[in-house]
């Protein structure tokens, strides 16, 4: 049920963009976890095969190429891109950040910078953050420690890499996600700036 304070929060759209193995999820997992701000995931849609452990509806709603291709010519996505060249699509639905701001929740999209721009060009007042990590270097042996990806999907993560860093200007707050404590404090700084303006 609505509570006063939830129907007279502001909901907003924060849009989170870095390189795949920057720590994205780890950092906003922890801030989640706070609980200080009233947030809430979008889960995406995408046509790549679940991760073990990956849920259907929890990490991402996975669909064949067919659904997502007729869900998007129904206009059901805000956004949608093919992230890495010739690899899966993935998409924000439309319904979700709606529903999210309607109740005056914080809605977080983590997505790449080809989304983040889009969603930009349709809401402007979207906040936007880029994860960068220290060097490309400790971004492989990340995405490598994480070992989530064949040899061949980590090396198109880390050709994407360099070209999001160039992009990472467009965004409003960047990050470097060098020591996670220190960068978890910063993105905590960033959500109280949002939480007054
Ligand atoms: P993303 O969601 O951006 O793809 P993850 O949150 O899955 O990245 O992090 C990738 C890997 O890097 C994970 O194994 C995570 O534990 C690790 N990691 C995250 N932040 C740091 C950090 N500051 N220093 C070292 N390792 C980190
Ligand atoms: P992964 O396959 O590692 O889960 O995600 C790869 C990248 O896809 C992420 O780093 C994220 O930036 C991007 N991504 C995830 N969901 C979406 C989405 O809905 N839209 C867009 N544009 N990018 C997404």
């Amino acid at each position: 049920m609505a509570t006063t304070e939830s129907t007279s929060r502001r909901g907003r759209v924060l849009v989170v963009s870095g390189p795949s193995g920057v720590g994205k999820g780890t950092l906003l997992k922890r801030l989640f976890d706070s609980a200080e701000f009233p947030l809430r995931t979008s889960v995406s849609a995408t046509t790549r095969a679940p991760r073990v452990g990956e849920e259907n509806g929890v990490h991402y709603w996975f669909m064949t190429r067919e659904e997502f291709v007729a869900r998007r010519d129904r206009g059901e996505f805000l956004e949608s891109f093919e992230v890495y060249e010739g690899g899966a699509l993935y998409g924000t639905l439309r319904k979700t950040v709606e529903e999210s701001v309607r109740l005056g929740d914080w809605v977080v999209l983590e997505i790449d910078v080809k989304g983040a721009r889009s969603v930009v060009a349709q809401i402007p007042d979207a906040v936007t953050i880029f994860i960068a990590p220290p060097s490309l270097d400790a971004l492989r042996e990340r995405l490598t420690a994480r070992g989530t990806e064949t040899r061949e999907e980590l090396e198109k993560r880390m050709a994407q890499a360099s070209s999001e860093i160039a992009q990472s200007d467009f965004y409003r707050y960047r990050i470097i996600n060098d020591d996670l404590d220190v960068a978890y404090e910063e993105l905590v700084a960033v959500m109280r700036e949002v939480a007054r303006s």
